[in-house]
């Protein structure tokens, strides 16, 4: 099994990066998407997250009210150190369950937005960065999702620069082109490194256990 780690700013392309891996035959651990299940009703997440900060972060249908948990640990380091307590822990489980679930011989992807940001470049056997410039991120973000352009800029000011994501890189994806063009890349990676590499390690992983 090769574990894979793959980021990349705000709108510079990441999921459909991650898509197209899906369909390379990738195993895709989305991070976004274990985020919001340890948060879901009925969930432990949620219950610790409601005793610490109160059911004013509940909606009336008993669902997280995002935004206003969002301004309080925006505005508090130590209540956002106190959510991730709750949160982080049960993400970490969910991923390693997702991972062991995979088989053996998969190249497992995860996706995850705040891989630099979290320091964990380190856990992966390869990292890829999706990059692409502010200003195209900016524009794609405006003109695609209907961001305001202040929410945009704001967003890429509060995740790691484009420096500290290509320090941790194996691999940097340039998505300052076509969509087809990245794609074109995407698949020419899968071909000459991660398959290579994956067919390398569960050779050794086979020696090793006899088989
Ligand atoms: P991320 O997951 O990194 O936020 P997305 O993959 O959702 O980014 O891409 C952001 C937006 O830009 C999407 O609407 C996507 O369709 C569009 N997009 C991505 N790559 C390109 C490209 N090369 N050319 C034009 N639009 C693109």
């Amino acid at each position: 099994m090769l574990f894979v780690g793959l980021t990349g700013g705000i709108g510079s392309g990441k999921s459909t990066v991650s898509s197209r891996l899906t369909e390379l035959g990738a195993v895709v651990i989305d991070a976004d998407r274990l985020a919001r299940e340890v948060v879901e009703p009925g969930a432990p997440g949620l219950a610790q997250i409601a005793k610490r900060f109160g059911d004013e972060v509940l909606q009336a249908d008993g669902t997280l009210d995002r935004p206003a948990l969002g301004a309080i640990v925006f505005a508090d380091p130590e209540a956002r150190r106190d959510l991730e307590r709750i949160t982080h822990p049960r993400i970490a489980e969910l991923t390693a369950q997702a991972r062991a679930a995979a088989p053996r011989e998969a190249i497992v992807v995860h996706d995850m937005p705040l891989l630099v940001e979290t320091g964990l470049a380190a856990n992966y056997d390869l990292v890829l960065i999706v990059d692409a410039s502010e200003q195209v991120r900016l524009d794609r973000l405006v003109r695609d999702r209907g961001m305001a352009v202040e929410d945009a800029r704001a967003r890429i000011a509060a995740q790691a620069t484009d420096e500290q994501r290509r320090a941790v890189a194996d691999v940097v994806l340039d998505n300052n082109g076509t969509r087809e063009q990245l794609l074109a890349q995407v698949d020419a990676v899968w071909r000459e490194r991660l398959a290579p590499y994956n067919a390398e390690l569960v050779a050794k992983a086979g020696e090793a256990s006899g088989s």
